[in-house]
């Protein structure tokens, strides 16, 4: 069974009478363990493919299966159960509750998904190097600690699936090995991570690079 597939997947946008063809029948499979890659110019469909995969958005056609459950066309109740119980979801922005402190905010990602474990709490922070910020509010982050504080909500349930939007674009070096590591400690447990990335160094680290381009697949 695979972890992730997506059939066929079409999103169409308008502004006015002005319409995008965000994506065009991409259809990829995820196996568990594996690291895949998607690559391409900006405006190619990534961010797009990322949203409707993890059921943020809803595809216009196609349909997408999690851990062998269809995810589309499903209520939005059913959806964020579904979501919250297989995607550690990695955003560019907007990963932490700014209400939340960020030991609260990897409870809160714990509790969504059914799985509480305080062990595992300070387990990550002290993994992503935040043991001493557990009580601080996201406001209070440098750039480095609030993209290390999202990851360590990311993998908070230890998804099944972590899917991760450029998650090195804006990080420093030791924030981006950390995050590498992490994805392949994530592949020896037989878990599976997609990301969109235009760093070359990080996509030479998948096991498949999935090249879009205008929302279709040129090469996987
Ligand atoms: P990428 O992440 O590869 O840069 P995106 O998925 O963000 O690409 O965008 C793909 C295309 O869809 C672009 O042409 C973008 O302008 C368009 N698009 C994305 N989201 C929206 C939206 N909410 N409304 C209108 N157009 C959008
Ligand atoms: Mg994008």
């Amino acid at each position: 069974m695979y972890a992730l597939s997506a059939h066929e997947i079409y999103r169409f946008f308008h502004i006015g009478d002005d319409e995008t063809a965000a994506l065009r029948g991409v259809s990829l499979h995820l196996s568990p363990g594996e690291i895949v890659a998607v690559t391409g110019p900006s405006g190619s469909g990534k961010s797009t493919l990322l949203a409707c995969l993890t059921g943020l958005d809803e595809p216009d056609g196609g349909h997408v299966d999690v851990t062998g459950r269809r995810l589309s066309r499903r209520s939005e109740a059913e959806r964020a159960r579904l979501r919250a119980a297989n995607f550690g979801i990695l955003l560019q922005w907007g990963n932490l509750f700014p209400h939340l402190t960020v030991e609260q905010n990897i409870r809160f990602q714990m509790r969504l998904a059914g799985k509480q474990d305080e062990q595992r709490i300070g387990f990550l922070l002290e993994n992503v190097g935040l043991s001493h910020r557990a009580p601080a509010f996201p406001s209070t982050l440098s750039g480095g600690e609030t993209a290390r504080a999202g990851l360590a909500v990311a993998l908070a349930a230890n998804p099944p699936v972590l899917v991760a939007d450029e998650p090195t674009a804006e990080v420093d070096q030791e924030t981006e090995s950390r995050l590498i590591g992490h994805f392949e400690t994530r592949r020896e447990a037989g878990l599976a991570t997609l990301l969109a990335t235009h760093s070359t160094a990080l996509a030479q680290r998948a096991d498949r690079i999935i090249r879009l381009q205008d929302g279709r697949i040129e090469s996987d």
